[in-house]
Protein backbone atom coordinates (compact mmCIF):
# COMPACT_ATOMS: atom_id res chain seq x y z
CA UNK A 1 0.00 0.00 0.00
CA UNK A 2 1.56 3.58 -0.69
CA UNK A 3 -0.23 6.70 0.37
CA UNK A 4 -2.70 8.36 -2.33
CA UNK A 5 -3.09 11.91 -2.33
CA UNK A 6 -4.98 13.86 -5.80
CA UNK A 7 -4.19 17.30 -4.70
CA UNK A 8 -0.85 18.63 -5.71
CA UNK A 9 -0.65 20.87 -3.14
CA UNK A 10 -1.64 18.19 -0.06
CA UNK A 11 1.30 16.15 -1.38
CA UNK A 12 3.87 18.44 -1.48
CA UNK A 13 2.85 19.56 2.43
CA UNK A 14 2.43 15.89 2.99
CA UNK A 15 6.78 15.14 1.99
CA UNK A 16 7.46 17.87 4.76
CA UNK A 17 4.79 17.64 7.01
CA UNK A 18 5.73 13.89 7.75
CA UNK A 19 9.52 15.03 8.29
CA UNK A 20 8.20 17.52 10.47
CA UNK A 21 5.82 15.40 12.51
CA UNK A 22 8.09 12.19 12.95
CA UNK A 23 5.79 9.72 12.36
CA UNK A 24 3.07 8.19 9.95
CA UNK A 25 -0.36 8.59 11.81
CA UNK A 26 -4.08 10.22 10.76
CA UNK A 27 -3.91 13.24 12.58
CA UNK A 28 -0.90 15.11 11.10
CA UNK A 29 -2.51 14.31 7.54
CA UNK A 30 -6.29 15.48 8.40
CA UNK A 31 -4.17 18.44 9.92
CA UNK A 32 -2.59 19.30 6.64
CA UNK A 33 -6.22 18.99 4.66
CA UNK A 34 -8.07 21.05 7.75
CA UNK A 35 -5.14 23.81 6.85
CA UNK A 36 -5.29 23.98 3.45
CA UNK A 37 -9.08 23.93 3.42
CA UNK A 38 -9.16 27.13 5.81
CA UNK A 39 -6.54 28.95 3.88
CA UNK A 40 -8.81 28.49 0.38
CA UNK A 41 -11.44 29.23 2.46
CA UNK A 42 -10.05 32.47 3.29
CA UNK A 43 -8.02 33.12 0.38
CA UNK A 44 -4.89 33.06 1.40
CA UNK A 45 -1.18 32.07 1.19
CA UNK A 46 0.87 30.07 3.91
CA UNK A 47 1.85 32.89 6.43
CA UNK A 48 5.47 34.39 5.72
CA UNK A 49 5.44 36.26 8.75
CA UNK A 50 2.36 37.01 10.96
CA UNK A 51 -0.22 37.61 8.31
CA UNK A 52 -2.68 34.84 9.56
CA UNK A 53 -3.28 33.61 13.15
CA UNK A 54 -4.28 30.53 14.30
CA UNK A 55 -6.50 29.68 17.27
CA UNK A 56 -6.03 25.83 18.01
CA UNK A 57 -9.16 24.35 19.94
CA UNK A 58 -6.73 20.98 20.47
CA UNK A 59 -4.90 20.66 23.66
CA UNK A 60 -2.35 18.31 25.23
CA UNK A 61 -2.80 14.83 26.54
CA UNK A 62 -4.97 13.58 23.63
CA UNK A 63 -4.78 11.04 21.08
CA UNK A 64 -5.75 13.87 18.48
CA UNK A 65 -3.53 16.39 18.86
CA UNK A 66 -0.85 15.80 16.20
CA UNK A 67 -3.36 17.05 14.51
CA UNK A 68 -2.00 20.49 14.69
CA UNK A 69 1.44 19.53 13.37
CA UNK A 70 -0.28 19.16 10.26
CA UNK A 71 -2.86 22.74 10.30
CA UNK A 72 0.86 24.33 11.34
CA UNK A 73 2.04 23.10 8.56
CA UNK A 74 -0.60 24.28 6.04
CA UNK A 75 -0.76 27.44 7.25
CA UNK A 76 2.12 29.04 7.97
CA UNK A 77 0.95 29.31 11.73
CA UNK A 78 3.79 28.29 14.00
CA UNK A 79 4.64 28.98 17.32
CA UNK A 80 8.62 30.35 16.90
CA UNK A 81 6.75 33.32 14.86
CA UNK A 82 3.96 33.41 17.29
CA UNK A 83 1.00 33.53 14.88
CA UNK A 84 -0.25 30.02 16.48
CA UNK A 85 -1.84 29.54 19.62
CA UNK A 86 -3.50 26.69 21.53
CA UNK A 87 -6.52 27.28 23.26
CA UNK A 88 -6.76 23.60 24.84
CA UNK A 89 -10.21 22.96 24.70
CA UNK A 90 -8.82 19.84 23.94
CA UNK A 91 -11.43 19.96 20.85
CA UNK A 92 -10.76 18.96 17.15
CA UNK A 93 -11.07 22.53 16.05
CA UNK A 94 -9.36 25.59 15.18
CA UNK A 95 -9.97 29.48 13.56
CA UNK A 96 -7.56 30.66 11.03
CA UNK A 97 -7.76 34.72 10.93
CA UNK A 98 -6.67 36.86 8.17
CA UNK A 99 -4.91 39.27 10.44
CA UNK A 100 -4.47 41.79 7.33
CA UNK A 101 -8.44 41.25 5.97
CA UNK A 102 -9.73 41.29 9.85
CA UNK A 103 -11.65 37.72 8.22
CA UNK A 104 -11.44 34.23 9.90
CA UNK A 105 -12.84 30.59 9.12
CA UNK A 106 -13.48 28.15 11.74
CA UNK A 107 -13.11 24.15 10.95
CA UNK A 108 -14.11 21.50 13.14
CA UNK A 109 -13.86 17.77 12.55
CA UNK A 110 -17.19 16.04 12.32
CA UNK A 111 -17.79 14.31 15.32
CA UNK A 112 -19.13 11.16 13.53
CA UNK A 113 -15.97 11.13 11.45
CA UNK A 114 -14.30 11.25 15.25
CA UNK A 115 -16.18 8.75 15.98
CA UNK A 116 -15.50 6.48 13.55
CA UNK A 117 -12.21 7.12 13.43
CA UNK A 118 -11.76 6.25 17.50
CA UNK A 119 -13.38 2.24 16.40
CA UNK A 120 -10.42 2.08 13.80
CA UNK A 121 -7.49 -0.23 13.73
CA UNK A 122 -5.04 2.96 14.19
CA UNK A 123 -6.71 4.10 16.90
CA UNK A 124 -7.61 1.05 18.98
CA UNK A 125 -3.94 0.45 18.68
CA UNK A 126 -3.02 3.87 20.14
CA UNK A 127 -5.44 3.33 23.06
CA UNK A 128 -3.83 0.43 23.89
CA UNK A 129 -0.42 2.84 24.24
CA UNK A 130 1.41 1.32 21.22
CA UNK A 131 2.85 4.33 19.83
CA UNK A 132 2.65 5.26 16.32
CA UNK A 133 5.64 4.17 14.54
CA UNK A 134 5.16 0.96 16.27
CA UNK A 135 2.08 0.38 14.30
CA UNK A 136 2.04 -2.00 11.74
CA UNK A 137 2.56 0.14 8.75
CA UNK A 138 -0.20 -0.97 6.42
CA UNK A 139 -2.65 -0.38 9.56
CA UNK A 140 -1.13 3.47 9.53
CA UNK A 141 -1.32 3.75 5.73
CA UNK A 142 -5.04 2.32 5.61
CA UNK A 143 -5.75 5.08 8.11
CA UNK A 144 -3.63 8.17 6.47
CA UNK A 145 -5.52 7.50 3.05
CA UNK A 146 -8.91 7.35 4.86
CA UNK A 147 -8.20 10.68 6.32
CA UNK A 148 -6.78 12.13 2.75
CA UNK A 149 -9.59 10.70 0.57
CA UNK A 150 -12.77 10.61 2.03
CA UNK A 151 -15.05 14.01 0.54
CA UNK A 152 -14.72 16.98 2.39
CA UNK A 153 -18.37 16.92 3.83
CA UNK A 154 -17.76 13.74 5.68
CA UNK A 155 -15.06 15.20 7.79
CA UNK A 156 -15.18 18.89 8.39
CA UNK A 157 -17.79 21.33 9.06
CA UNK A 158 -16.95 24.36 7.73
CA UNK A 159 -17.66 28.19 8.74
CA UNK A 160 -18.52 30.78 6.82
CA UNK A 161 -15.65 33.20 6.93
CA UNK A 162 -16.73 36.14 9.60
CA UNK A 163 -15.29 39.17 10.97
CA UNK A 164 -12.43 38.52 13.18
CA UNK A 165 -10.20 41.61 14.47
CA UNK A 166 -7.04 40.38 15.73
CA UNK A 167 -4.35 42.55 17.10
CA UNK A 168 -0.69 41.22 18.09
CA UNK A 169 0.20 42.03 21.39
CA UNK A 170 3.40 44.72 21.51
CA UNK A 171 6.74 43.88 22.77
CA UNK A 172 8.23 46.16 24.80
CA UNK A 173 11.44 46.89 25.04
CA UNK A 174 14.32 44.73 25.97
CA UNK A 175 15.42 44.52 29.55
CA UNK A 176 18.70 42.59 31.31
CA UNK A 177 18.10 40.54 34.49
CA UNK A 178 19.74 41.75 37.79
CA UNK A 179 20.81 38.56 38.92
CA UNK A 180 21.43 36.18 35.78
CA UNK A 181 22.31 38.83 33.29
CA UNK A 182 20.05 37.73 30.46
CA UNK A 183 17.93 39.45 27.87
CA UNK A 184 14.27 39.82 28.74
CA UNK A 185 12.36 40.21 25.51
CA UNK A 186 8.29 41.42 25.41
CA UNK A 187 7.85 43.08 29.29
CA UNK A 188 8.45 39.72 30.82
CA UNK A 189 10.52 40.57 33.30
CA UNK A 190 9.89 40.94 36.56
CA UNK A 191 10.01 43.26 39.77
CA UNK A 192 11.02 41.65 43.14
CA UNK A 193 12.61 43.83 46.45
CA UNK A 194 13.01 46.30 43.87
CA UNK A 195 15.26 44.54 41.33
CA UNK A 196 14.44 43.44 37.64
CA UNK A 197 15.01 39.98 37.12
CA UNK A 198 13.86 37.21 35.02
CA UNK A 199 11.15 34.71 35.14
CA UNK A 200 13.45 31.87 36.47
CA UNK A 201 15.18 33.94 38.97
CA UNK A 202 12.56 35.50 40.53
CA UNK A 203 10.64 32.19 40.43
CA UNK A 204 13.30 29.91 42.20
CA UNK A 205 15.58 32.68 44.10
CA UNK A 206 15.07 34.87 47.63
ZN1 LIG B 1 1.09 11.87 14.93
ZN1 LIG C 1 17.74 35.86 35.43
Amino acid sequence: MAIEIQDPELKEMFKHGLYFHGHLCPAMPLGLRAGLLARRKLGVERAKSKELMLLSETGTGHLMQCFLDGVMMATGCTYGKGNCEKLNYNKMAFILIDVVESKAVRIAIKPEFIKQALKSPFMERRQQGIPPEMIEPEIAEAAVNRVLNLPEEDVFNISDVYDYEYVYAQEGPPEFCEECGEVVFGSKARVKKGRILCVPCSRYKG
